[in-house]
């Protein structure tokens, strides 16, 4: 019993050292490779009707896996925003951020216009009401990675970086969530989800570890410290 609690100490201890390790720095602003600087294609120009009515005012982070591979660098994050332009035929990117392989922070989708990342619901779709959007005043986040692969240290820690630091700045937010999470709360809130979802998929299994490191390592304090 003595040992089991002495283990115990040492797993949280070491659950510490992962949430403050080498420069992470609770609620400061981390690195994040602006749009201009990764070489990102402009928005179309439909994209206006995304703009939030009014300044948005993020009440969830989502964290998605991409599908392309644990990659880095700026090509794989274009050949994300690609996908989503040439092949979904979206606006722009579908994420506000994009984490890769090697923990760099990329923006995505600008903040002040509503994300696609979540799914749509019919009622949404139907009313052009965002506010039925399951996106709306959310935060979504991609890991570069696939499926059945556990994200890298450096994402994690660039993911307790950045939403520590999106605390510090958006006082209204009280989740974080999964992809899949937020399929189960379309459907508990009466509203009716456009299209299948594999709630296995996103963000996978493999990254269970990962959602319970970073959950754990937010400092939800911050907000009181802007
Ligand atoms: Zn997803």
């Amino acid at each position: 019993m003595k040992k089991l609690k002495i283990i115990t100490w040492i797993l949280l201890l070491l659950n510490c050292a992962v949430c403050f390790a080498d420069d992470i720095k609770p609620g400061t602003k981390p690195k994040i490779i602006f749009r201009e600087d990764w070489g990102a294609r402009p928005a179309l120009s439909d994209i206006s009707q995304y703009k939030y009515d009014g300044k948005q005012s993020p009440t969830k982070i989502v964290l998605h896996n991409t599908a392309l591979g644990a990659k880095s660098g700026k090509d794989a994050v274009k050949e994300i925003q690609n996908f989503h332009m040439d092949n979904d035929h979206w606006s722009d990117i579908g994420y506000n951020f994009l984490i890769d392989y090697s923990g760099t922070i990329y923006e995505g989708r600008y903040l002040y216009y509503v994300p696609s990342h979540a799914g749509q619901t019919k009622e949404a779709n139907g009313t052009h009401d965002l506010t039925k959007d399951p996106d709306y005043n959310t935060i979504g986040i991609a890991f570069l990675g696939s499926s059945d692969q556990p994200w890298s240290a450096a994402q994690e820690q660039s993911a307790i970086q950045l939403i520590n630091y999106f605390l510090t700045v958006y006082p209204k937010i009280e989740k974080i969530m999964t992809h899949a999470e937020v399929r189960q709360d379309i459907l508990s809130s009466g509203l009716t989800p456009v299209g299948d979802f594999d709630s296995n998929i996103c963000p996978g299994s493999a990254t269970a570890k990962n959602i319970k490191t970073i959950k754990d390592c937010i400092i939800w304090s911050l907000r009181n410290k802007t």
